[in-house]
């Protein structure tokens, strides 16, 4: 389940290969969310800067959102999460597990600074 109370800065990513990159090498500000051109929202749940990084994977249903899998990104070579990442925009994770909705509000295109990226 994804972090309660927390909202993320939604921005595209138009590669596949670039968004495994982007996960596995970098620890990112827990405010940042990166979309894919297929419409899978990657969204940062880790609980801090330090240990591994997780993101949970966010699909469009009809008319809302639902968190259908969490992936530890920190541990996925990018070969092996370009692979994830491409089965979650296939919508292989669709009806597997149901992490639960999460409201279209906590996924902002314009991010307002909050205090994960103060
Ligand atoms: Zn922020």
């Amino acid at each position: 389940m994804l972090h309660s109370g927390r909202t993320w800065g939604v921005s595209p990513c138009l590669n596949n290969d670039e968004l495994a990159r982007k996960l596995s090498d970098h620890t990112w500000t827990l405010c940042v969310a990166f979309e894919t051109t297929r419409g899978t929202i990657w969204a940062n749940d880790s609980t801090g800067p330090d240990g591994a990084q997780e993101f949970g994977v966010i699909r469009r249903m009809g008319d809302h959102w639902r968190q259908v899998e969490t992936v530890t990104v920190g541990w996925c070579q990018p070969d092996r999460l370009r692979t994830i990442i491409d089965e979650a925009d296939a919508g292989e994770f669709d009806h597997g597990h149901d992490f639960g909705p999460v409201s279209s509000d906590r996924l902002e295109r314009q991010h307002e600074t909050c205090p994960h990226c103060a």
